[in-house]
């Protein structure tokens, strides 16, 4: 429970009431005899009381007490929930039928005629836990991690915020001259004309390449990777040589790389700006870029 830093204010209060700390423990402790007995009537019939999961106590506080209701209910529609909508755990069945890696996917199914389907997991932010720079140049400078995290958690971009603002609006216009910046960062992320949105693909580019060399494949990037549409001079980015192996042989798989943003970000109708593109279908963005 987040008491610590409104403690050091001194106005820690609960339901519109100064708290002491003798009176809060005493709320705490009937909100957790409350939980208990609620626990104790909903729970599995058991001759033995006993505690419920901290994870169970932390679920019921934050569906039930009024104050989080009160803060739900405030940030309800706001870009806050909305970011942290985009960045949710999804669940995907392995194998579609429609998808570039049905061979390999349906190698890995369990081939028991009972056996259910295999379900993938997509959690955006997990690989927060999980990498670790390897080298100098994996490391994040304080102005990436501060713009990586304010804007995934849908606060203003300091390096944004710093600037001069007339009616809390930067004056500062983007590079491409057309549209003035907004503090999240949604122009930045769209223009065209002038984002960091080439060098970051081309970073991604050089990165898989590599990646993909140490499993042991054969890699062509750029220029390398084979033009699936020798008319149109269209080519992928990353190729990685007879990945795909099936009754007609081997065949190449190559990745094309997309960039997308879920809201608008210059739009000529200044009041979309800032908004989802596609605030009732969140994926919507991914599968058009992937599709395009
Ligand atoms: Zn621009």
């Amino acid at each position: 429970m987040s008491f610590t830093n409104k403690e050091t204010h001194g106005a820690v209060t609960y339901n519109g009431i100064p708290q002491t700390r003798g009176n809060r423990d005493h709320c705490l402790q009937t909100e957790s005899g409350r939980l208990l007995s609620v626990f104790q009537l909903a729970g599995p019939a058991s001759p033995q009381a006993h505690h419920p999961l901290q994870k169970r106590v932390t679920q019921q506080l934050s569906t039930h007490w009024s104050s989080f209701k009160t803060l739900r209910q405030r940030y309800a529609g706001s870009r806050f929930e909305q970011q942290l909508q985009l960045h949710l755990s999804q669940k995907h069945k392995a194998t579609e039928q429609d998808s570039t890696l049905r061979v390999e996917m349906n190698g890995l199914e369990e081939q028991a005629d009972n056996a259910n389907p295999r379900e993938l997991w997509w959690k955006p932010l997990s690989w927060l836990g999980t990498l670790r720079p390897t080298t100098v140049n994996d490391t994040w400078d304080p102005a990436l991690c501060q713009t990586f995290f304010s804007s995934t958690l849908g606060l203003e971009v300091p390096a944004l915020s710093s600037l001069p603002r007339h009616h809390n609006q930067p004056t500062a216009k983007c590079g491409c001259k057309k549209f003035l910046l907004d503090l999240h960062g949604d122009h930045v992320s769209t223009c065209t004309a002038h984002s960091g949105a080439t060098k970051a693909h081309d970073w991604m580019t050089s990165i898989l390449g590599p990646l993909f060399r140490t499993a042991g494949h054969q890699v062509r990037t750029q220029f390398g990777v084979s033009s699936s549409d020798p008319a149109r001079q269209k080519r992928g980015d990353v190729e990685i040589v007879s990945y795909l192996q099936d009754a007609d042989g081997s065949r190449n798989l190559v990745f094309d790389l997309r960039i997308t943003h879920d809201r608008y970000g210059k739009s000529d109708q200044p009041h979309h700006n800032g908004q989802l593109t596609h605030p009732n279908d969140l994926d919507a963005p991914l599968r058009m870029a992937a599709k395009s």
